[in-house]
């Protein structure tokens, strides 16, 4: 995975070496530092954070001299940075038997649809019975797409008329899969932020109504790192009518701003869980701290 992972980051790397280079020059000058933090701040990972990282790096290069290891330094104060203590299992699995529910939301074009068909790949991998619920019923070809991606894996697809009502479909869902005794159901939705009102009191209706039936054992907000700061903030208008308990960073392979990880933990206290790295069935990987900065370090 981590071999992959490398390759996937090429972009990303670019990042490890600039930092690399730059701290292994004869004297760490203010313009050396300047420039480092030029580096963390265009990767995205956000001010705050790279002020604390480079903080952290002159003190310990600082204290420990010449005799400072600069690469092993950078590589544990970036894990620091995103914070390997954070739990970022995947809560797939209901109380006594009954289903797990995983609602899965996000703005349009994002990679949401293509994330669930994945995630359903994983589970089935892990020989879990899965159902799927295309819960954006506005769009017709996201159900299509939703289908298409449930005949590839292998799993039922539960859809509802177009046009007609997400919570239901989604109702519908969490009622077949109790019925089915399926161990998860992974629920889609609708990401149109045109209209932002309307959508954010839809998800919370579908939540509200899974809920009359389940617990929702999981919360993943599909975020597109490629999209920077403007991610960012469509992240925080989700987070605030569904309890995110976790983000899924997609597209990582196509961008050069994997620093991302670190501003969206900040931003929504809440661990990045998995990360896409392309557009097949295979290409979402369990994240970890340390295979990241590995990756970033190669
Ligand atoms: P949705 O509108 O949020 O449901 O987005 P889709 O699932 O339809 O994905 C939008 C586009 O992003 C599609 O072309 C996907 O193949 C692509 N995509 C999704 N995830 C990834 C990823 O991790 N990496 C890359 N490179 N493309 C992705």
């Amino acid at each position: 995975r981590l071999v992959r992972l490398r390759q996937r980051l090429a972009g990303s790397n670019a990042l490890g070496r600039g930092l690399l280079g730059l701290l292994s020059r004869d004297k760490l000058d203010e313009d050396t530092w300047e420039a480092i933090e030029d580096l963390l701040i265009g990767a995205d990972i956000g001010v705050g954070p790279t002020q604390e990282l480079v903080e952290r790096l002159r003190e310990r290069l600082r204290v420990e001299g010449g005799a400072a290891d600069a690469r092993a330094v950078l590589r544990e104060e970036l894990i620091a940075l995103v914070d390997p203590t954070m739990d970022r299992s995947l809560q797939v699995s209901g109380a006594d038997g009954a289903p797990g529910v995983v609602l899965v939301v996000g703005v349009n074009g994002t990679g949401k649809t293509t994330t669930v068909g994945k995630i359903a790949r994983i589970l089935v991998a892990d020989e879990r019975s899965v159902l799927l619920a295309a819960a954006d019923t506005f769009r017709a070809a996201a159900a299509e797409q939703l289908s298409t991606w449930g005949e590839r894996v292998g799993v039922e697809v539960v859809r509802g008329p177009e046009g007609g009502d997400p919570a239901s479909v989604a109702f519908d869902a969490v009622r077949t899969g109790i019925e089915d005794g399926v161990d998860t159901v992974v629920v889609d939705t609708a990401g149109r932020l045109q209209n932002k009102q309307g959508l954010m009191d839809e998800l919370g209706k579908v939540k509200r109504v899974l809920e009359k039936q389940l617990p929702v054992t999981e919360v993943l907000l599909v975020l597109d790192a490629t999209t920077g700061q403007n991610g960012l903030i469509q992240a925080k208008v989700f987070a605030e009518v569904v309890d995110v308990t976790g983000i899924v960073l997609t597209k990582l392979d196509g961008s050069a701003k994997g620093g991302i990880v670190v501003a969206v933990q900040r931003q929504l206290g809440v661990p990045v869980k998995l990360v896409g790295l392309g557009e097949g069935p295979d290409d979402l990987a369990p994240f970890d701290a340390a295979a990241f900065v590995d990756a970033l370090l190669s």
